[in-house]
């Protein structure tokens, strides 16, 4: 096979030898992760090795347990769950004897650099190997076992770490690799469970994994809205959770919701560290309540299937990163673990981050309890407290005092995308909870202008919204100057909104520019007004993520899939699929990562001619060299050229290609909109809702003082020169963060194009080019 060519460092003498292995639970993920590893090694110019199942491998050693693998070994992996490298759990390797063996084992096969995919066990082991490593060198030349010459060659081990675990339980990262699979089942389980519940009117007890670390039932309560959630992190106390959880179960059933869900993680306690088990919080809820309640635990389900499209991008960007921090370190380097922090990938120390892991299980066994959250990343935090105000609160009794309370609107405006109906149910929960009075707009601008569409939303009104698709309010693509922008600053003078949320894409976008451009003639928008993006394309100025982008994917990915093994059967066959995302080709690129495709054509990049030849041989290469597993596929954003349609491309590629190969189109259309919101784009509607409502608080804090000294009727006290209360909500450089409209409309945004002057995906256009082993022709 022809294989890309890179290079292993100006330094290396000897190519470097660097072994990748997977340990202790399995987690979906671990496959791109190897695959992403073994294939930027050979880019890099080294010689990747796997170490078939786990230390087990390291320790018994050997060409069964330690291969060296190839470019086409890989072929296919993203798609496919567990770790086809093996996995174990290994009594020896805690010994130093089993950590002799697996040091001579590497010596002899030539390798000095190790990356570790697994929980924290497994990382503390790799720690240790490193640090023991000079001292196990000294004893393998001592007692014969390697010469003098290979104890000075790898007198030094390199160790990387990256967190394979679906119970993303390690400190130091947002997420591991395997978590959002994991949760993306429970949710899957939970959604069908809801189901039957309603028909029934019944309590469902779900019980999911999490010895140490309440995430998954923590994360999937926010995700289905569950009435109840236990979780190791908050110990509840033995003598009152009976009745404090019977109490909400009560008020949600007497506000008309049908069914109860409880999620309970399997390492829930009370602070006497009893266990809180699946089988008391169903006696509690047959016996105090008499509801028909079941027990559902859900077990290896929950590591199934393939991994979801964030997993799959995730490790593969792990795996670069892991060899590249491998490739970087010198002796003196401390052992680095591969984190990620909002949607930046990031490098720690791992040492620390075990550290910081270990401690939160030793603070619970201690009963430090107040400190075991605090341990836990703010995001985890924040999403408690999410959980707590949407879920847990009493509506009824809301926490702010009255002169406090405000009026906030919230409309959808563009195409539907996963997550808005999400953020829709978060703020209405929420605001009730504080005892702000939420307004919803139907029907976007139009339905305001044309039918005053304009209702207060009860608790009820959005029951089950947080995990449907679609959009409930309704939504159009009309901004306000293409409806009456009058009438729309009529009908918020009439409502006296105190602030407005508006969901939505590039529409959305436009639409706040607008309104914050008439504050000087029109009072009624001086109120503190944010954008939450969404919209599949993810072309949103202000931000690096939006939401719909993360459901769109996963619903693309599902549909590449089936396609690869629909082409796999057929010999020599190809598909291009065409995707949305208008002029941004982040869709197709991410998709182009997650399901290992040979070539994206995007807008950004155009098609060329020289690229389009050279992509026909590099196909025909392919088809020589694998079976057939990888390499058929190529996304195409429909933008990406004015002259070739995704038809007419594989028609021009199919008669190039010589009888070598055929082409067909695939147009996953609409599908792209996804059905149910994904667990990602779910957790975070409501995570950005929330603080879109506490922004608008905050801004309104500071006027009412003002407003307090004013007695002219509809005095709005914001300056109307104030940009900076009318903001887009985004992730941007590992942070959410607020941006003035007007500076990103007027410096950020290439206007006509409808995408950002700075792309900030660019990175993995390379990424995923080399991952393909695509070569690129440079104009
Ligand atoms: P999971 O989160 O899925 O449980 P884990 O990596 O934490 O994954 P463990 O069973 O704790 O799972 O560890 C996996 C393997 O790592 C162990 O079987 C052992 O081989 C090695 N390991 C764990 N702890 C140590 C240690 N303190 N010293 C040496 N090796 C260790």
């Amino acid at each position: 096979p022809s294989l890309p060519i890179g290079n292993a460092g100006a330094n290396s003498q000897r190519k470097r030898c660097i072994a990748v292995l997977t340990s202790g639970g399995d987690a979906q993920g671990m496959n791109p992760f190897v695959r992403a590893v073994v294939r930027t090694a050979l880019f890099k110019g080294c010689q990747p090795f796997a170490i078939f199942e786990g230390y087990k491998g390291l320790v018994r050693g050997g060409p069964e347990y330690i291969k060296a693998l190839n470019w086409e070994d890989v072929d296919g992996w993203n798609a496919q769950g567990g770790t086809n490298i093996g996995t174990a759990r290994c009594k020896e390797f805690k010994e130093r004897a089993g950590r002799l063996a697996g040091a001579l084992h590497l010596i002899e096969a030539g390798i000095d650099a190790l990356i570790v995919c697994g929980g924290d066990g497994s990382l503390t082991g790799a720690d240790l190997f490193r640090a023991e490593w000079p001292s196990l060198v000294d004893e393998l030349l001592n007692s014969g076992k390697i010469t003098a010459e290979q104890a000075t060659t790898y007198q030094h081990l390199t160790i990387c770490g990256a967190v394979g675990s679906i119970d993303n339980d390690m400190a130091d990262t947002d997420s591991t690799i395997g978590a959002y699979s994991a949760l993306d089942r429970i949710c899957e389980a939970v959604d069908y469970v809801e189901a039957t519940a309603k028909s029934h009117s019944r309590a469902f007890v779900i019980e999911v994994m999490g010895r140490h670390c309440g995430w998954l039932a923590l994360m999937s309560g926010i995700c289905t809205s569950a009435d109840s959630i236990f979780i190791p992190e908050e110990a509840v106390d033995p003598k009152t959770w009976r009745d404090d959880m019977c109490k909400v179960v009560t008020k949600h059933r007497e506000r008309g919701k049908r069914t109860t869900i409880v999620i309970v993680a399997e390492g829930a306690l009370d602070s006497d560290l009893t266990p809180v088990t699946s089988e008391d919080v169903h006696k509690t809820l047959v016996d105090r309540l008499g509801l028909d309640t079941r027990i559902t635990v859900l077990g290896h389900v929950q590591r199934g299937g393939s991994a979801v499209a964030f997993d799959r991008i995730l490790a593969t960007l792990q795996g670069v990163e892991s060899v590249n921090a491998v490739l970087e370190s010198t002796p003196s380097t401390p052992s680095p673990i591969i984190t990620v922090s909002e949607n930046q990938i990031q490098r720690k120390s791992l040492v620390e981050s075990v550290k910081s892991t270990k401690s939160i299980a030793a603070a619970i066994k201690e009963k430090e309890f107040s400190r075991v959250l605090q341990l836990r990343n703010s995001e985890f935090v924040e999403h408690y407290e999410n959980y707590l105000a949407i879920n847990a609160a009493d509506h009824y009794a809301p926490q702010l005092p009255k002169k406090d309370r405000l009026k906030i609107a919230i409309v959808n405006v563009g195409a539907p995308a996963g997550g808005i109906n999400s953020a829709v149910y978060s703020m209405t929960a929420f605001c009730l909870s504080q005892g702000h009075k939420p307004y919803a707009i139907y029907n976007g601008w139009s339905g305001l202008t044309r039918h005053e569409s304009v209702r207060t939303l009860t608790w009820k009104n959005v029951l089950g919204w947080e995990s449907s698709g679609g959009s409930e309010l309704g939504t159009d693509r009309d901004i306000p100057s293409s409806t009456d922008i009058g009438m729309i600053a009529y009908y918020f003078e009439k409502y006296q909104f105190d602030g407005l949320i508006i969901v939505g894409g590039f529409e959305g976008f436009v639409s706040l520019y607008e309104l914050e451009r008439v504050r000087d003639v029109y009072p009624a928008f001086r109120i503190p007004m944010v954008l939450i993006p969404a919209t599949l394309s993810n072309n949103v100025p202000g931000t690096e993520y939006s939401l719909g982008s993360d459901t769109a994917l996963n619903s693309l990915i599902k549909y590449c899939d089936v396609i690869e093994q629909s082409a796999s059967s057929t010999k020599d066959r190809a598909f291009i699929v065409d995707c949305q995302g208008g002029n941004s080709g982040y869709l197709a690129t991410c998709t182009h990562i997650a399901v290992g495709a040979h070539a994206s054509y995007v807008p950004e990049e155009g098609i060329t001619l020289d690229q389009l030849k050279q992509d026909i041989t590099n196909i025909a290469e392919a088809f020589d060299y694998s079976d057939g597993r990888e390499g058929q596929l190529i996304l195409k954003t429909t933008n990406a050229s004015k002259a070739f349609s995704a038809t007419a491309l594989a028609d021009v590629m199919t008669a190039e290609a010589e009888g070598k190969f055929s082409v067909k189109s695939a147009f996953p259309g609409h599908i792209q909109q996804g059905g149910k919101p994904s667990p990602i784009d779910r957790t975070r509607a409501t995570r950005f809702t929330i603080r879109a409502v506490k922004f608008i608080e905050e801004k309104q804090t500071v006027s009412c003082t003002a407003r307090d000294s004013v007695t002219e009727v509809n005095y709005n006290p914001l300056d109307k020169a104030n940009t900076s209360t009318a903001v887009v909500l985004g992730v941007k450089n590992a942070k959410v963060v607020f941006s003035p409209i007007k500076s990103v409309y007027e410096k950020e945004t290439d206007v006509k194009k409808r995408i950002p002057k700075v792309i900030h995906w660019t990175p993995l256009r390379s990424i995923a080019d080399h991952l393909s082993g695509r070569k690129k022709v440079h104009s």
